[in-house]
């Protein structure tokens, strides 16, 4: 629970600070006394120090979907993919909609998950979109949020009444933006590229229509509403409308949606099969922008493991989802630092203090007294990702083999180390 991090450039947003300084960790917490001699130390000279990277959209598969992943597994992924904290959405069997699972959550990751893991309670009863949850006790159990993710909740009554009791809760609601009668059918991003393939298109408008929806509800309500991995132009420029009007509106963006379009789907490979799915290169450009002006708030992975076997069916029949943990960084840094579009700060921001000001956490931050939770990571060691070495127990990348330059050196959580790539 001691250890003192040496020599690296510490670079903390939620104080401004970049420079040379060492980070002492006593008793699991941030410290600025004097360290002892005897204490361990971890040397980062060469390396970037950044408050522990929280990840607020991750599926963790347990319970019910062992063989895709589990809370020590999944915990295990993050940790190599430098996050500290993580947020796992309910769609579990059975979904986390009562806080008798939320509990079970919180206790099984405290078990066996070396970092930090908040549960995402279920907004309606079994992400039916139905009856709503049990909110207040899941609440009471833990979860820092709710959301149907996977299941958007259709009926906009049952939408309004959920973000009135989160309002009451003051706790965000997180939609899965996307009109299910209009995506439907779809296997990838409807437009000239599908076509070509011959596969049923998920137009922009599946998701643009529901995010118009959710910001209304928003504001008539006063809720705090937050989009999750959102993926296309229009719901940037939505989301950055309802900001300039006041509205307490976030949204998040992951690193496939910023990285890749749909011209780099290969072709019938379900590892590029997600939901939303990889957009045009103008939505692309229009997320990064979105991530240049702030009005991005976060970038999460939306980690959704899928067992080889429900992955290795013909494309139509294939499950939607990548997993994202262990390249996030190395696909921040490549496609956002590396070309000079944001600056370091910036990054860590949208990993940091970005989710935690969302989620209202208590992390993201190296001020003493704050968890020692800290993310060293590189910026020019080359590394290729090898899917099969990961330690998530499912491969679905499309990002195996991808030589990266910089990535995640080391992930301490509470004072501890949990992960080093040497
Ligand atoms: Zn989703």
């Amino acid at each position: 629970m001691n250890l003192l991090i040496r020599g690296g450039r510490l670079i903390d947003p939620s104080s401004g600070f970049d420079g040379i300084r060492d980070v002492f960790i006593e008793d699991g917490l941030i410290s600025d006394s004097r360290p002892s001699d005897d204490v361990p130390v971890l040397n980062a000279s060469g390396r970037i120090v950044a408050p522990g990277f929280i990840d607020m959209h991750v599926h963790l598969r347990e319970p019910g979907i062992e063989h895709a992943e589990t809370i020590e597994t999944g915990g295990k992924a993050a940790a190599a993919g430098g996050f500290t904290t993580i947020c796992c959405m309910p769609n579990t069997i059975p979904v986390n909609d009562s806080d008798t699972v939320t509990s079970y959550i919180v206790q099984r990751a405290r078990q066996v998950s070396p970092v930090n893991v908040y549960p995402i309670g279920a907004i309606t009863k079994g992400s039916k979109g139905e009856e709503l949850a049990a909110i207040e006790s899941m609440r009471e159990a833990g979860v820092v949020a709710i959301s149907d993710d996977g299941r958007p909740v259709m009926n906009s009554r049952v939408m309004r009444r959920a973000m009135e009791v989160a309002r009451a809760l003051n706790i965000p609601v997180i939609d899965h933006c996307e009109d299910l009668n209009l995506s439907a059918g779809g296997d990838m991003h409807e437009g000239v590229q599908s076509v070509r393939l011959g596969l049923g298109g998920i137009p922009s408008a599946s998701e643009d229509v529901m995010v118009a929806r959710d910001l209304l509800l928003a504001e008539l309500t006063g809720a705090r509403f937050h989009v999750a991995h959102l993926s296309t132009s229009r719901s940037v420029a939505m989301v950055a409308y309802a900001k300039s009007k006041g509205l307490q509106v976030s949204c998040e963006v992951t690193p496939h949606h910023f990285a890749i379009t749909d011209q780099e789907l290969s072709a019938y490979d379900s590892n590029y099969k997600m939901k939303p799915p990889l957009r045009c290169r103008h939505d692309v450009e229009a997320a990064i922008q979105g991530i240049v002006d702030g009005t991005i708030d976060a970038i999460a992975t939306d980690h959704a493991p899928h067992a080889g076997s429900e992955k290795m069916q013909e494309f139509e029949r294939c499950p939607f989802g990548i997993t994202g943990l262990e390249t996030a960084i190395g696909l921040a840094l490549s496609e956002l630092v590396h070309k000079n579009l944001i600056t370091l700060s910036r990054m860590i921001e949208l990993f940091t203090t970005g989710p935690a000001n969302i989620l209202r956490l208590n992390r993201g931050t190296l001020k003493p007294g704050a968890p020692g939770d800290v993310t060293v990571f590189d910026l020019d060691t080359e590394w290729t990702y090898d899917v099969q070495q990961s330690s998530s127990k499912s491969r679905n990348s499309p990002f195996h083999g991808r030589r990266f330059r910089g990535g995640p050196v080391a992930t301490v959580v509470g004072g501890v180390l949990v992960w080093s790539r040497e």
